[in-house]
This record gives C-alpha cells, sequence and structure tokens, in this order.
C-alpha cells in the first residue's frame, strides 16, 4: 500500500485538480476520510517497532536508499511538482535536489547524537539520557513548496525513530503521494505514508491517535490544530511577513537580489522578502531600483502563477485594500493564460501608511511593499512591528549597523546583504505568531524526540540474563 485513501470514499468524492498555469481540471486526487485516516493511524503504529527498533546505521541506509530513488526519478518529481504548482523548471530542479540532500542529511545527523550530559553526575550513580521517538507523527503540509516542506518536516521525524502520516495540501498532492509509494519500498510498509485531502482531513489527522502533530501553514489553521490537539506535543511553522531594511550603504545589487527572492516562487515562501524599509534619505531611490528590478521579473517567464483562486482572492483583496499613493505592475509574460490561470505580475506598493494592510497582513504573492522610516532605531521599530516574526534581512555595508540589526530583529532567521539563503545544516523557525517550531539541522531531531533519562545505583552487581 503507498497511499492511504485509494480512492472517492464518501458523498463528498474525489477532490477535483486544477492547473494553476491555465484553471482547467488536471485531474482527480482521493479524499481521506476517518476510514482512511484511521488505517493509516493504525499501519504507521504496527510499523512503529520495527523502524523505531532499528539502529540509526540501519535506519539511515534505508533513508539513503530512499534519497536514492528521489534523485533516480527526480525529472517525475519534478514534473508532479510543476503539475500542482505551475513553477519554471529551474525552481523544482533545486527543490527535488535539496529534497533528496535533506533525507541523506538526516540519514546521517541521526547517527551523530548530540551528547547530553552523562556518567558520574550524582554520587554513587551512573546517569545517562536516551533520546527516544515520539511515536506516530501526523504532518500537515501547504502547498507553496509541496514536497519540499513535507521533507522538512518528514526527514528529521522518520530519521529520529518515528513512522509519519503525512496529508498534502487539497491542491498539491501529487508529490508527496510518490514520496509515500518509494518510501513504502525503500523503508517497509507504514512508515510514511500520504492521506491526500481537504481541511477535514487535515483535522480528522490531529483528532485520531497520533502522538504529535507537526503543521505547516497558516496561523489561523495552526491556531485550530493547537487547539485539537491537547496535551499532544505540536510543532508549528506558520506564516511570515519578512523585513528587509534597506540602509543607503546598502551593496548596489540589493535591489535586484530583493526582487528575484521576492518573485522566487511567485512570493508564496514564508520567508520571503515582504517589507521593504528604508531610511528618508534612500527611500526614492529604492523604490526606483526596486521599481526597475520588479519590472524585469515576468510571470510566466521568471516565475509561476499563485496556487489557487482562493490564494488568488486573497491577494486581490488586500492589493485593492491598500492605500498605497503608487501601485507599480509589471507586465505577465506574454504567453500566458491570464484570463483563467492564476498569474499575478510582480507588483511595488510605495507611500503607504504602516498600518496598510499589505503590511501588516501576509500577502503571499510577487509583491513588495516600501516603508520609510526616520532613522536606524525606527526602521528597527517598523520592522519588529508586525505579530509575524519568522525571517529578516539588513542590507549595509557596514558592519557595525549590520550586526546590530541583526541582533535586535524579532526573527528566527536573520540574513546580511541576502535573503532565502538555506541549507539543510542551518535551523529555521519562527517566533511570535510565525510558530515555534524548528525546521531543518540537527536540531530538528529533538523536535521529534523526547529524552529519558537513566540513573543507576553504582555498586549493586547487576546480573546479565
Ligand atoms: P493552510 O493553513 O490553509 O493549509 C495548510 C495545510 O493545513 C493544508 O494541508 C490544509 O489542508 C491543512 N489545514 C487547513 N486547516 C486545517 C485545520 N484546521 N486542521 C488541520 N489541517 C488544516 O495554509 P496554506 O494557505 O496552504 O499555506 C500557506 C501558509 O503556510 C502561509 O501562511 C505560509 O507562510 C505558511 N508557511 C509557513 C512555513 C514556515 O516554515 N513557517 C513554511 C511554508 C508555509
Amino acid at each position: 500500500m503507498t497511499t492511504a485513501a485509494t480512492g472517492p470514499n464518501d458523498a463528498t468524492g474525489p477532490t477535483e485538480l486544477t492547473d494553476p498555469r491555465t484553471g482547467r481540471t488536471r485531474g482527480t486526487a482521493p479524499l481521506s476520510r476517518e476510514r482512511e485516516v484511521s488505517a493509516a493511524v493504525a499501519a504507521a503504529r504496527a510499523a512503529l517497532p520495527g523502524w523505531s527498533g532499528l539502529t540509526p546505521k540501519d535506519r539511515a541506509r534505508r533513508l539513503e536508499r530512499l534519497a536514492a530513488l528521489i534523485e533516480e526519478h527526480a525529472e517525475q518529481y519534478a514534473a508532479r511538482e510543476r503539475s500542482g504548482t505551475g513553477k519554471p523548471d529551474s525552481e523544482t530542479a533545486g527543490e527535488v535536489e535539496q529534497v533528496a540532500d535533506l533525507f541523506r542529511f538526516y540519514a546521517t545527523a541521526a547517527r551523530a547524537r548530540t551528547a547530553p550530559a552523562s556518567g558520574h553526575l550524582v554520587a554513587g550513580h551512573e546517569s545517562w539520557v536516551r533520546w527516544e521517538p515520539i511515536g506516530v507523527v501526523g504532518v500537515i503540509v501547504p502547498w507553496n513548496y509541496p514536497l519540499l516542506m513535507a521533507a522538512w518536516r518528514c526527514a528529521p521525524a522518520l530519521a529520529a525513530g518515528n513512522t509519519v502520516v503525512a496529508k498534502p495540501a487539497e491542491t498539491t498532492p501529487d508529490s508527496l503521494g510518490l514520496l509515500a509509494e518509494h518510501a513504502a519500498r525503500a523503508l517497509g510498509e507504514g512508515v510514511l505514508q500520504s492521506v491526500p485531502g481537504d481541511r477535514r482531513t487535515g483535522r480528522l489527522l490531529v483528532e485520531s491517535a497520533v502522538d504529535m502533530v507537526a503543521f505547516t501553514g497558516s496561523g489561523r489553521a495552526g491556531a485550530d490544530v493547537a487547539a485539537r490537539a491537547g496535551t499532544r506535543r505540536v510543532s508549528l511553522e506558520l506564516g511570515g511577513n519578512a523585513p528587509a531594511i534597506v540602509l543607503p550603504d546598502a551593496p548596489a545589487d540589493t535591489c535586484a537580489a530583493l526582487a528575484a527572492a521576492a518573485t522566487y516562487n511567485a512570493g508564496q515562501s514564508c520567508a520571503a522578502p515582504a517589507r521593504v524599509i528604508t531610511l528618508a534619505e534612500n527611500y526614492e531611490a529604492t523604490v526606483a531600483g526596486l521599481a526597475r528590478a520588479l519590472g524585469s521579473r515576468l510571470a510566466g517567464r521568471d516565475f509561476g502563477p499563485l496556487n489557487n483562486p482562493d490564494q488568488a482572492a486573497r491577494y486581490d483583496r488586500l492589493v485593492a485594500s491598500s492605500a498605497a499613493k503608487r501601485n507599480l505592475a509589471a507586465e505577465l509574460a506574454p504567453d500566458v493564460d491570464g484570463e483563467r490561470g492564476h498569474w499575478r505580475p510582480a507588483r511595488l506598493l510605495a507611500d503607504l501608511p504602516h498600518d496598510d494592510p499589505a503590511v501588516t497582513e501576509e500577502v503571499f504573492g510577487p509583491l513588495l511593499t516600501v516603508q520609510r522610516a526616520e532613522d536606524e532605531e525606527a526602521a528597527l521599530a517598523l520592522a519588529n512591528s508586525v505579530p509575524q516574526a519568522l525571517a529578516a534581512s539588513v542590507w549595509t555595508t557596514g558592519l557595525e549597523s549590520g550586526l546590530e540589526l541583526v541582533a535586535r530583529l524579532n526573527a528566527g532567521e536573520v540574513w546580511l546583504n541576502c535573503h532565502l539563503v538555506q541549507t539543510a545544516e542551518l535551523p529555521h523557525g519562527g517566533r511570535g505568531t510565525s510558530g515555534h517550531g524548528t525546521d531543518l539541522s540537527v536540531l530538528a531531531l529533538h523536535e521529534y524526540q523526547r529524552p529519558k533519562t537513566v540513573t543507576v545505583r553504582r555498586g549493586r552487581p547487576l546480573r546479565t540474563s
């Protein structure tokens, strides 16, 4: 068995999938309900003793086999990812490579344990800590990076010895379905399963007998997940709204770099730059530079469409409600279906109040706002003025200002003169309404493990059998 739901299973029938590039139907996906979710969780529970009982070395071998399968089928993964998201090939190729790398990274990282205090810590006693898996982990992911966000959750959870039941977003079940097929071959039946479906499927998974929920998605859904999960462990990676403080001595390529990061994946990255903040003296130059740089980024040539009609409507509502006096939109590439596809051009909003909805809410599209601050202190206050606190960047050639701002920005990930640079070794996680989970790095292993302290009284012989 690969995917837990194998066909239409209740009155609402399968989910109709559409191509975000054209708005046309591209197929259907099963809609998992109580029966499928319970069966998947029971299968994960049955697979748990075998999987968690493997030595880290043997688990690593299987995870490396899964990474090899992803690499062997890279084109198939990329095609599935493209069908659900409309991303260009230039984006999907790198993302599939990152997914294989993540499984390899965690295969090895789980063998190199971070050493807790152990040994002779209490007089007459010997102590150590066992890091044990949590059990069956329910993973719920969004549509913006369907495969990569699943891998950020599944790779460390599996490497830590848990089994996983993962729910993709309703519009993008394709690549996680393939990963579950390959996982059944490489890791064993029941170790990683996919339950495609909608929000109700997600709720059913949270309310099922899983031992932990790892949720990546919007703040609203995250709060609902936390309320339903009760006392079980919940890891939340929620929405961002990243500031980019651009000082007058910023590097010459700052606007080009920000435009590229803001339009990568059509701006649908939780850590994407969203709010550019300048000082009064470099405001006009930055607006002009960003207008030029964004103007050269074409939807349909350089980046893909928004993912679905709801997201497009949300984006349109925020743009329409903005009081920005300058609203500059780039072109769409000539061959895109601008009528039916969910294409939105790169856009700049300037001369807008600090409490503008496009500033305070996460727009999640190829858009940058630009705000003006009187001095660095005011720029920092603006940067830290929204409830989301996931990522931020500072652009300056002044080391002292740069490091001072980096230290005082309220965010889990901060870049200096770059943005969206990430790798398996470095942790990613939010603060405030962006959640409190940790993805990536060896720290993410702890997200899916719990310590058990063992203390033995010395001087009392123990029988060996
Ligand atoms: P969403 O919250 O609507 O949906 C995310 C997933 O949760 C989907 O699979 C959905 O079906 C499911 N879901 C929705 N409501 C649920 C509920 N009440 N209970 C259980 N499951 C539920 O989010 P989205 O619109 O698909 O994704 C975009 C959001 O994800 C943005 O806010 C983005 O910033 C955020 N995100 C955050 C990170 C991070 O690392 N912090 C990474 C990627 C995306």
